[in-house]
């Protein structure tokens, strides 16, 4: 069935917010096309078929890419990108702390801390049905420096380094810093996410301050339809709230007498259900992620078992 809403549309000129399917959430993510010169995806999760709409849209084919930059090593971001290098033989560039987990499932795998985890086999059964295209090599030909413009023609793409999601994640300002790729720093109801081995809670927490500094006017999410515009600002401090709202939740269970990893991932404290069960691998990790910072904090003890509230 199509979906009721444009393929693409443009956001800054000669810049293309492509849609995913599936209301852009996972394992779809929007991605941006400039059509300049070089021709340019922002990313390649979305899927082939929005892509190629797209591309075509604006009087192009897949063979006339020459460039994807990538914002993270996440497979629903990385997605397309080696299938559209073999058609094009365009270059692929990220942030440094990416290549690892771009090029090989093998480093995925390294940096989502998944390799001893009992759900293991589980996580890679899943992903091997929804998203086989993300375990072929890829070839990272680049990469770019925070800060440092990308010029793609009349376009500069500024990257800028933004962790805590993932060590390398990196949000894009499109000629400026007031429109934004905000990328994974979503503005989705479900609100961060860090569940990853190379996740940190301090780092999004600073990374969302360095956000909201920059007074940004419009945002661009990997995982809604739209940009947002109305509010932007309220609506990046209410998702950096959330920290706060999970914190507040896992005292409350501990008090309730959820005093382990396992009865807090198992309630679960963090998701509001376990879609798969390979998603308790992230919840134990966005878990561990806060009895590490409220231990540094002073608010708990863990003992690698029980939690106690001081
Ligand atoms: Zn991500």
């Amino acid at each position: 069935m199509p979906d009721d809403y444009p393929v693409h549309i443009e956001v800054a000129p000669n810049v293309h917010l492509v849609r995913g399917s599936n209301r852009a959430r996972f394992p779809e993510a929007n991605c941006l096309l400039v059509d300049e010169t070089p021709l340019t995806l922002v990313d390649a999760g979305t899927n082939m078929e929005h892509i190629s709409r797209s591309l075509s849209d604006l009087g192009h084919s897949f063979t006339d890419v020459e460039q994807i930059i990538l914002t993270h090593f996440h497979i629903d971001h990385k997605g397309h990108a080696a299938e559209i290098q073999k058609i094009s033989n365009c270059e692929i560039i990220c942030h440094p702390l990416a290549k690892k987990g771009v090029e090989t499932i093998g480093g995925i795998v390294e940096v989502y801390g998944i390799k001893e985890h009992r759900f293991y086999e589980p996580w890679r059964e899943y992903v091997e049905s929804i998203m086989p295209y993300v375990f072929s090599e890829y070839e990272v030909t680049g990469t770019f420096k925070d800060k440092e413009p990308i010029i793609v023609g009349d376009t500069q793409l500024i990257p800028i380094h933004t962790p805590g999601h993932t060590h390398d994640h990196t949000i894009i300002g499109i000629n400026n810093f007031e429109t934004l790729l905000l990328v994974d720093i979503d503005l989705t109801q479900f609100g961060p996410w860090y569940g990853n081995v190379v996740s940190n809670l301090s780092d999004f927490r600073e990374s969302m301050s360095k956000v909201i500094a920059l007074e940004p006017k419009i945002g661009i999410s990997s995982h809604l339809l739209d940009p947002v515009e109305d509010g932007l600002i309220e609506k990046l401090q209410k998702f950096s709230a959330v920290f706060d709202i999970r914190e507040e939740k896992i005292i409350k269970s501990v008090c309730e007498g959820l005093t382990t990893l396992d009865d807090l991932a198992n309630a679960p404290t963090i998701y509001p259900r376990l879609p798969f069960v390979p998603y308790i691998i992230f919840e134990e990790y966005m878990l561990l992620k806060h009895i590490e910072d409220m231990t540094e904090r002073g608010i708990i003890e863990y003992d690698d078992e029980t939690i106690y509230l001081k």
